[in-house]
């Protein structure tokens, strides 16, 4: 049982699956979420790095070019330490931590030591990458057993496999770890009088963006993977369930299929289009650019919602306005002092975050920007109206422009956040954008700013980017990225736009 706040001191190996946040399990996810140390590997996807608090002290165990990684004693003298300063310690590892993973090696050194643990078990790439890929590692018209086998030559080259035995069971075989032994697998099972026709397929990083998987036969395996070029983490299976792999192929029929997709919006908004984007089968890696910071001890702002009945509107420009503005009413007031206001939205986005509070925008512009906004919300206003602007800091000048050309009119423009700009130390940016199908979604020219005041000196025109509206492609442009603007500035537009831009 997980308490409500997890205890001190504690160490928790958590499998978070082959790559897909969504094959996290939710005690792996909220175990990760109240981390204080996380130690991770080289093979955990993205997307569950995203998951990781702000907060928590990051060490990455795993290899990867230019960085240092720690050798399996070091791992576990860090799992003890952190322990000790009374830490909460999660140990990240892929698939499941018992499958493979040197999980019970991990745990030694913590009994030796009282530590406390739990083990909190993950779905395991020998059946999940297959079940992306098509392929169900049983069906009782083609085998009663699956096996999960180590391709893992020992320290003295030799392989320690009782090939014969394997072949008799009949089975599904899935090899981890044996692509560099994967000419002696197979040659081992030939020999063994395995049917040299069996179906057989290597798929390599299964469950993400660059999912390949590479068909074949027993006989032809080793050959048509090496053509290939086949790269580590891949899996080996073998058995006349791989034949199924056409028929349930499901996930190569989504739109997004293959897609990397970076979301940069802050954290608290970055949900739902992340879900959009994994529902049509994009990989997405939420990587905050930009932070929302309320203006703490807002005199202003209090001031203005100590006053709200004399304002006849209150102007929204942005989901995070709405709500900064109204967590400071809540602390005193409730939504019956908005009663005699009435509300303009500046869109979809930000008519959502104030229906969540029980609010309707009384106006919506037919543009979803500034310029728009002041335009036909200035049409609406009257002689001796006053007006309430809770915004950013560094607000859109265009909106006050444009309500200022009304005479006899007030207007107070209350800045009640500031944005601040974050980088993620997880993410390698110049590698990400190597790959021709990694995509930069920008939803506001700040989180442009950011992307670029997070990653300083990186060759920008890299960089695929999908954005909202004029303003956030002008500074995309600004920085060399290759540019896609929506058509409207609405998320679901934004998706659409990226779906057209991927199929070109
Ligand atoms: N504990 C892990 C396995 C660790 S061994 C688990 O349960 O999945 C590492 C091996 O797992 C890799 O060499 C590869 O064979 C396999 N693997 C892990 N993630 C994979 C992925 N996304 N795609 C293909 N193979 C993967």
């Amino acid at each position: 049982m997980i308490e409500d706040k997890m205890q001190k001191g504690k160490v928790w190996l958590v499998g978070a699956g082959p790559g897909d946040p969504g094959l996290m399990t939710q005690k792996g996810r909220k175990v990760l979420e109240e981390a204080d140390v996380v130690v991770y590997d080289a093979l955990i996807g993205s997307g569950i790095l995203s998951l990781m608090p702000a907060g928590a002290e990051k060490i990455y165990a795993g290899k990867r070019s230019g960085h240092h990684f720690l050798k399996q004693d070091e791992i576990n003298r860090v799992l003890l330490e952190k322990a000790r300063e009374g830490l909460r310690v999660v140990r990240l590892k892929g698939g499941d931590p018992f499958v493979f993973g040197r999980g019970g090696e991990e745990l030694e050194l913590l009994i030796e030591n009282d530590i406390p643990y739990e083990i909190v078990p993950g779905v395991t790439s020998a059946v999940a990458v297959p079940a992306y890929a098509g392929i169900p590692v049983t069906h009782r018209d083609f085998c009663s057993s699956v096996h999960i086998i180590t391709g893992h030559k020992r320290k003295d080259h030799t392989y320690d496999i009782d090939f014969k035995a394997l072949k008799e069971t009949g089975g599904t075989l899935v090899f981890l770890m044996g692509i560099a032994s994967l000419p002696v697998i197979t040659a081992g099972l030939l020999e063994a009088g395995m049917d040299p026709e069996t179906p057989a397929a290597v798929i390599e990083k299964g469950a993400t963006a660059n999912q390949r998987i590479i068909s074949s036969t027993l006989a032809d395996l080793a050959p048509d993977a090496a053509a290939a070029s086949v790269i580590t983490p891949a899996i080996i299976i073998i058995g006349k369930v791989v034949s199924l792999a056409d028929q349930f192929s499901w996930r190569q029929e989504l739109p997004l299929s293959g897609i990397k997709a970076v979301v940069t919006r802050p954290k608290e908004l970055s949900s739902g289009l992340a879900t959009m984007l994994r529902e049509k089968g994009a990989e997405v890696i939420e990587l905050p650019t930009i932070e929302i910071a309320p203006i703490e001890d807002n005199g202003e702002l209090t001031g203005a919602i100590g006053a709200l009945d004399s304002y006849d509107w209150i102007v929204f420009t942005s989901p995070s306005g709405v709500r900064v503005f109204m967590d400071e009413l809540l602390k005193s007031k409730d939504i019956r002092s908005l009663a005699g206001c009435r509300i303009a939205s500046i869109g979809k986005g930000t008519e959502k975050e104030l229906l969540k509070y029980g609010l309707r925008a009384d106006m919506v512009p037919s543009e979803y920007d500034g310029r728009t906004l002041g335009t036909e919300l200035a049409g609406l206003l009257h002689e001796g109206e006053r007006v309430l602007i809770p915004r950013a800091k560094i607000g859109n000048h265009e909106l006050i422009e444009e309500l200022c050309k009304i005479s006899g009119i007030t207007i107070d423009d209350i800045p009640t956040y500031d944005t601040i700009y974050t980088s993620q130390e997880w993410f390698d940016a110049g590698e990400a954008f190597d790959d021709p199908h990694t995509y930069a979604l920008f939803t506001s020219a700040s989180t442009v700013r950011g992307f670029a005041k997070a990653y300083p000196g990186m060759d920008y025109s890299k960089v695929r980017a999908v954005c909202i509206g004029k303003q956030t492609k002008a500074e995309a442009d600004g920085h060399g990225m290759v540019t896609y603007v929506s058509d409207k500035a609405t998320l679901g537009s934004l998706v659409s736009r990226l779906e057209e831009v991927c199929s070109q």
